[in-house]
């Protein structure tokens, strides 16, 4: 959250400042569509109290043989999930953002009995994260894979997992 604050001049940005997230049961993920410099959709997945984030150049694809880079940056603070509004152009992140999609999700490293075999902080240190969206327009498992780091910034691979193929409840 410290690079989050760090990165914002909160008197001239209307993002939200951090604060404590909700623990509900269900985390939640959002999908907002960011008209900066280049257009991109930044992709959260609540963890815990902050929304782990990844820009999207392209966006997610429901086509299992497509895949989409997803470039990770810094936590978000939970509050961010329902933020929609245009940043300054000179603020870190300017532009204007949009909620594009949005809903609840489940870590899909389980068993046969539906009990987590891997948490996601766990499966987000292992670089291999697999999740069920419920959202209005994606619905469906996906998955992140990092497959490099480059210049300090992780790079993962986000892929529309044939649901036929996925054990799912
Ligand atoms: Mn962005």
């Amino acid at each position: 959250m410290r690079l989050y604050r760090d990165k914002r001049d909160f008197s001239h940005s209307p993002e939200p400042r951090a604060r404590r997230g909700k623990s509900g049961k269900q985390p939640i993920f959002v999908i907002q569509k960011h008209a900066a410099s280049t257009l991109h959709y930044d992709f959260r997945l609540q963890v815990g109290n902050v929304l782990k984030s990844w820009a999207v150049p392209k966006g997610p694809s429901t086509d299992p043989s497509e895949k989409r880079l997803a470039v990770q940056v810094e936590d978000h603070p939970f509050d961010y999930a329902d933020f929609e509004g245009t940043i300054p152009r000179k603020e870190y992140g300017g532009g204007t953002v949009l909620v594009w999609d949005a809903g609840s999700y489940r870590n899909l490293k389980i068993d046969e009995e539906g009990k987590e075999t891997m948490s996601m902080p766990e499966a987000l240190r292992n670089g291999h994260v697999t999740v069920w969206l419920d959202g209005k327009k994606l619905r469906g498992a996906y998955s992140l894979t990092r497959f490099r780091v480059e210049s300090g910034k992780a790079q993962w691979l986000l892929i529309k997992i044939d649901d036929n193929a996925t054990p799912v409840l």
